[in-house]
């Protein structure tokens, strides 16, 4: 499965339909939950879906409540089964009690069946039951067969989300990574090929306008009506952050997919329990707090969201994502192995104290990642031959990142991650 996300180009009368049709939505959802709580408070059981169906019929027979008709019937069934879910999910404790919609926060508008809708590629539209044509801001092409399309509204704007199901199916290829990516805090992340990845410079500017609109909002009397609006205006930053965030990860991980098969990535979760107040453990600085004070939350979810999308579009090409443990991988030299903290005196230069190897810290850590990605690799298929009982192909020597060195003198950031088996948390394949 694969989804596609495009903005809306709605003319004002197609907005407003939709707005109808997405307070229809929140209308049956609401209704509904009021009729299963109500239940409840009598001592009845949970209501199925099956029979919230039945209700959702009478409502749209019943004279005061006909307006509902005017909405395609799947759209609003869809609502009902997103509340089925959502009540299933609370009596297995995995998620809250389902909530109230509040205008602005509507269920999207489902449209679960692929022979009510079409999509014409050429002229950038879907035709929607009811809705007719719209135009769509359509990015990229949409490929594989179409199953469902959701519109849903975000502050003003309106997008579809358009899911398709791919039959290919894409050969695993068995090769060794090519690319270590370090992320980092000054830097977005550092590649072994000595490219460095900045962070996007648009979100700088956009942060600062994040932090006037804040302000405006906190000095605005609470309930009054110029409140309202610069929380408005509030959110569509916050949104506008995402989108541009978004675009500029999905334009970065394509390109990286598009020229490595198999790339090595520090695992993050190691990464962030190991960081302290202070920095990361392994380069304390003087004024990292400050630095990454305002960043870091901002930037976690931006590299949980790189290795998220790196690993998808991987996959789908055939390729994947290594995870190594990042433990070591700044500290020791990839020359001469030597591990110390001294190596990094100052933040950006590694400067080996046994070799006297000089390289930048973050392309340097980069390469050792690589390295390390690579012994994972080696091990996963010595582990593959072996269960297979073939006769594993032994090399004395590989090569790695320019690198001559043998594979059972493993250092020690290989090492730490040979420690760990290869399990599905580590590796994912
Ligand atoms: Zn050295």
């Amino acid at each position: 499965m694969r989804a596609y996300r495009f903005q809306l180009r709605c003319r004002p009368s197609g907005e407003r339909v939709l707005g109808r049709y997405a307070g229809m939505a929140r209308q049956v959802w609401n209704r509904a939950l009021s009729e299963q709580r109500a239940r409840h408070a009598r001592g009845e059981k949970y209501a199925s879906y099956v029979d919230m169906a039945k209700w959702l019929t009478a409502w749209r027979n019943a004279p005061e409540t006909s307006w509902l008709a005017e909405c395609p019937i799947h759209t609003q069934q869809q609502v009902l089964k997103r509340l089925d879910e959502t009540y299933k999910r609370f009596f297995e404790k995995r998620g809250g009690f389902p909530k109230f919609k509040k205008f602005g926060d509507e269920p999207g508008l489902r449209f679960p069946d692929p022979k009510q809708f079409e999509l014409d590629q050429v002229n950038s539209r879907i035709r929607l039951p009811k809705l007719g044509w719209l135009r769509l801001r359509q990015s990229q092409p949409v490929a594989g067969e179409l199953r469902n399309i959701t519109v849903r509204r975000e502050g003003t704007k309106w997008f579809a989300s358009i899911q398709t199901r791919t039959t290919d199916v894409v050969q695993a290829l068995d090769v060794p990574p090519t690319l270590g990516i370090d992320v980092g805090l000054t830097l977005f992340a550092a590649r072994s090929d000595a490219g460095k990845i900045d962070p996007l410079e648009a979100l700088k500017k956009q942060r600062r306008k994040l932090k006037h609109a804040q302000r405006a909002v906190s000095r605005k009397v609470k309930g009054s009506s110029n409140r309202k609006k610069a929380i408005v205006r509030l959110g569509n930053i916050h949104r506008r952050i995402a989108r541009q965030r978004s675009d500029w990860l999905h334009k970065l991980t394509t390109q990286l997919a598009n020229r490595h098969a198999v790339i090595a990535v520090e695992d993050l979760n190691i990464k962030n329990m190991t960081a302290s107040a202070k920095g990361t453990a392994e380069a304390p600085g003087k004024n990292v707090a400050a630095k990454a004070g305002l960043n870091r939350g901002i930037l976690d979810a931006a590299w949980g969201e790189f290795a998220r999308q790196l690993t998808y579009k991987l996959e789908w090409r055939g390729g994947r994502v290594i995870l190594v443990n990042p433990a070591y991988t700044s500290q020791e030299c990839r020359l001469c192995h030597h591990v110390s903290a001294e190596n990094r005196r100052v933040q950006e230069i590694f400067q080996c104290v046994a070799c006297g190897h000089t390289e930048n810290a973050d392309v340097h850590a980069a390469k050792n990642i690589l390295a390390a990605g690579y012994a994972v690799w080696e091990r996963q298929r010595t582990a593959s031959v072996l269960s297979t009982d073939a006769c594993p192909r032994q090399g004395n020597h590989l090569r790695v990142g320019g690198v001559v060195r043998r594979p059972e003198r493993a250092s020690a950031g290989v090492a730490a991650s040979v420690k760990q088996e290869p399990t599905e948390a580590t590796v994912l394949v």
